[in-house]
């Protein structure tokens, strides 16, 4: 069957302007994105104008710059220009003869009862056009969700994250690459980061993710350059005094939201695809890549939307999870002894049985594994793994000094009433790995919660799978 699609932007034609306004830079492209452009015929064109990146490149205060690879040889992600991709999609869609392209449209209202939509259209005037189904991708402000906050049943949150980004730019040095470019650099400060990724004019785009509270402290130019010097030394050559002065006071830090909803669909008239159905944070370079891959696995009859709200919001509730948990790997656990033991431990049992055990991040980046049966699967190996194995370790919380216990991350919902203690680091390792003479080395980052929900995410208190990665224990009253 084919229908007649008309596409309404709010924007102008990227193609077309001189200026492109929009979001970060360059994106992280992964096979899921890779299988969807591959379906449309334009995936070698993305991926010849992309720049691979096989490992993060961690730097030490020190300067140490250490690599830490994605995945097995030969598996990488690839760093594009978010501008060129959107640019191509819409060539894309344009040759389809029975697409319409229409820019300058900003949707303002629509009816679910008649299909009716009203636009803000290019001359000032507001136009009305109708459709059959009206598919929601605008964005995770989307205008069309609007409509679904009317009615009954619909479960929507909005969680913005107490972390903003910022953009500054490393140029090219001498005609080449200041860093080495096939990395995705990362600068891990525990409660900030900054990471860079190469674009293919040499120079490198840095985002600065850290908390608005700690952005707002910079307000002059030599708090700015003290910031760096104590936190980012390594940086401030390779973007520059002047350059950095510049940049970062040019625009605020952008805020980052996190948005859950269900249903994703309204009667058979309209269906929310992409960040209007389910915006995550950055961290685990998914957002674009998820969306893509599903606009090409979505087939559109009245008849499946409830099905893919079914389907689909599972996926992408697991997967907003894992993105936000990678927030903390990526600014702190890359950092810690632990953190690449486990790497250590993940590829070795891959090698050893590729298709039983396989990372995390293998199966969320190089895979099409859905994402809840993703983190179903990790949940199991981390079991075989025996990381969850009881331990007893005496640790008083405040005042008093019981005997506390390592509880499976599974058991988190009946323990509810007990005090949760979350460490991260190697100091309270499970027995299996004290035993193994690990447990006794490094420091461990430790604080006590009487409620799971304030555990340092609020993702780690609904999804039990995510406890596995650290040493959580139960300490009775
Ligand atoms: C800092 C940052 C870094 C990221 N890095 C990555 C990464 O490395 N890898 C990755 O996979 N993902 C990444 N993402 C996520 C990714 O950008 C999003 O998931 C993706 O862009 C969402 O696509 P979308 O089409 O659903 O929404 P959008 O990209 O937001 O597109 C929505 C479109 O709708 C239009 N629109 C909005 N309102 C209206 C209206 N009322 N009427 C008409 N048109 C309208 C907008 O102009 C826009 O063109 C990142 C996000 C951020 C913020």
């Amino acid at each position: 069957m084919c229908f007649a699609v008309t596409i309404f932007e709010s924007r102008e034609d990227i193609r077309c302007a001189k200026v492109v306004k929009g979001r970060s830079i360059n994106l992280a492209l992964s096979h899921r994105g890779r299988q969807a452009l591959k379906h449309i015929g334009i995936e070698e064109k993305i991926v010849s104008m992309g720049i691979p990146m096989h490992a993060r490149m961690i730097h030490s205060l020190n300067g140490k710059q250490s690599p830490i690879p994605y995945g097995k040889k030969g598996q990488y992600i690839l760093s594009v220009d978010r501008a060129n991709l959107n640019k191509e999609l819409l060539s894309v869609a344009e040759a389809y003869p029975n697409t319409k392209l229409n820019f300058n449209h900003k949707l303002l209202d629509w009816s679910p009862e008649t299909g009716a939509m009203t636009f803000h259209g290019p001359d000032g005037n507001e136009k009305e056009f109708h459709a059959d189904l009206i598919v929601g991708c605008d964005g995770a402000f989307s205008a069309t969700r609007k409509q679904f906050l009317r009615r009954s049943r619909f479960n929507y949150s909005q969680t913005y994250i107490p972390h903003g980004y910022l953009e500054l730019t490393i140029p090219p040095r001498n005609g080449d690459f200041a860093m080495k470019p096939n990395f995705l650099h990362i600068w891990p400060r525990h409660t900030f980061m900054m990471i860079a990724l190469p674009n293919l004019d040499k120079t490198f785009t840095c985002t600065l993710f850290m908390p608005f509270e700690d952005f707002e402290k910079i307000t002059t130019g030599n708090e700015l350059l003290g910031f760096f010097q104590k936190n980012f030394p390594d940086s401030i050559p390779l973007i520059g005094v002047d350059a950095l002065m510049r940049d970062f006071f040019r625009l605020p830090a952008q805020a980052l939201v996190w948005v859950t909803c269900s249903p994703y669909h309204v009667l058979d008239s309209c269906v929310l695809m992409g960040d209007a159905a389910h915006a995550m944070v950055p961290f685990y370079g998914q957002g674009m890549n998820a969306n893509l891959f599903i606009y090409i696995y979505a087939f559109f009859s009245a008849a499946v939307l409830p099905e893919y709200t079914r389907v689909r919001a599972p996926d992408d509730q697991a997967m907003a999870e894992l993105a936000m948990y990678n927030y903390v790997e990526m600014r702190s656990h890359v950092n810690s002894r632990y953190f690449l033991f486990r790497k250590f431990l993940d590829n070795t049992l891959h090698f050893v049985m590729p298709k039983t055990i396989i990372p995390l991040y293998t199966m969320i980046t190089f895979t099409r594994t859905r994402y809840r049966q993703a983190v179903i699967q990790w949940q199991w190996q981390n079991k075989v793994k025996l990381l969850e194995t009881e331990s007893a370790v005496s640790v008083a919380p405040g005042n008093t000094v019981p005997k506390h216990k390592f509880i499976s991350p599974f058991s988190l919902r009946q323990k509810r009433s007990v005090w949760y203690c979350f460490h991260i680091g190697l100091q309270h390792l499970p027995g299996t790995f004290r035993r193994a003479g690990l447990g006794s080395q490094g420091g461990s980052c430790c604080s006590y919660v009487k409620d799971p929900d304030q555990l340092p995410i609020r993702a780690m208190s609904d999804h039990k799978a995510l406890f596995s990665h650290h040493c959580l224990h139960a300490v009775p009253e």
